[in-house]
């Protein structure tokens, strides 16, 4: 007999995530009482995750889980922000028990390495999609936001770009590689790392901050955007993984750097006075984030290689191609 939807909900929703003590009233009524801290902002973000077009169809269950949460992370990293709290929107074809269990055990999961509780949301019937608010805190007035960048400010980048755009073309067969780089590259798409740690230490460091989820040249441009400036990447500087690069070539790996999508990285701008501190305070290799570029008072995204000016107006959608 499939599950209700109340004894769905007990099952696997329940006790997701961890238990925190300014949880009021968690998942069972009709709503969640949160207790929020004095001297902070509440800092919300949602978004959604469609079967077939945010994740490959028939994509592991743990992973779906997994990435609804990261993505939401992702944006409060990119905020500076702690997080605390989430709901799940979760609109299902069928109550199939082990795909539930899978899903809510990578969600669960994650939500427990970042002191996260689910304290609320919705089930429904209907094609695969998943909807997570995330809500956190940041201290008044100290949220990185996409807008504080400056002509002059340096542009760093956490982690290695382009890999998790890889990761899904390898998931979805339409790239082959060794069995290592296969491994990692899948990884890098199906549990990404949110900067959570990094995000909250770049407040006093970083004068803009956006993460990275539609393709490193795109999403550097929005943050200069933002800020009434321009930006330029240098084609040299960009940060690759040993996987990628053995995997596409150089050039193809820089281009995914640059245009793929899904990598869940921070890129962030620091004025050229704080760059020392920051290097001191947050070791590059520690942290695992590097300069790439630099804000620029005339507007739009460019990509230079040794002076010379390069052509990534072409879409960065299809990579591979068919
Ligand atoms: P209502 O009809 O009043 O909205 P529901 O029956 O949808 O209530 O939900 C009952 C309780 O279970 C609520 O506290 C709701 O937040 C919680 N809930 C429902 N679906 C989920 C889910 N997928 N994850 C977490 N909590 C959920
Ligand atoms: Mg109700």
């Amino acid at each position: 007999m499939p599950l209700s939807e109340f004894a769905l909900i007990d099952r696997y929703f329940r006790n997701c995530g961890v238990k925190r003590a300014d949880v009021r009233l968690g998942v069972g009524d009709d709503a969640a009482l949160l207790d929020s801290p004095a001297g902070c902002d509440l800092v919300a973000a949602i978004d959604t995750l469609v079967d077939g077009v945010h994740f490959p169809h028939g994509c592991p269950a743990a992973s779906v889980g997994h990435r609804v949460l990261a993505v939401n992370l992702s944006d409060l990293a990119a905020m500076g922000a702690r997080p605390a709290w989430a709901l799940l929107a979760l609109t299902l074809p069928n109550t199939d028990e082990a795909w539930l269990s899978e899903f809510a055990a990578g969600f669960s999961d994650l939500a427990r390495a970042h002191d996260v509780a689910l304290v609320g949301g919705d089930t429904t019937s209907g094609p695969l999609c998943a909807t997570v608010q995330v809500l956190g805190h940041v201290p008044r007035a100290q949220a990185l936001l996409r807008s504080g960048a400056q002509p002059g400010d340096l542009l760093f980048v956490s982690g290695t770009p382009g890999d998790a755009a890889a990761g899904l073309a390898v998931e979805q067969g339409r790239l082959t590689a060794s069995e290592d780089a296969v491994s990692y590259l899948r990884k890098r798409f199906l549990y990404p790392s949110p900067r959570m740690a990094l995000g909250k230490c770049l407040r006093g460091f970083a004068s803009a901050c956006i993460d990275v989820s539609d393709g490193l040249l795109g999403d550097a441009g929005k943050l200069a955007h933002a800020s009434g400036c321009g930006v330029e990447l240098g084609y040299r500087d960009l940060s690759l993984s040993e996987a990628l690069v053995e995997t596409v070539g150089d050039a193809r790996a820089r281009e995914l750097a640059l245009t793929g999508g899904d990598d869940y990285e921070l890129c962030f701008t620091v004025h050229p006075d704080n760059v020392g501190k920051l290097r001191h305070e947050l070791p590059p290799e520690r942290w695992g984030y590097s300069l790439i570029g630099k804000i620029r008072a005339t507007p739009g995204a460019i990509v230079t290689d040794g002076g010379n000016v390069m052509d990534f107006s072409h879409s960065g959608y299809d990579h591979f191609g068919t």
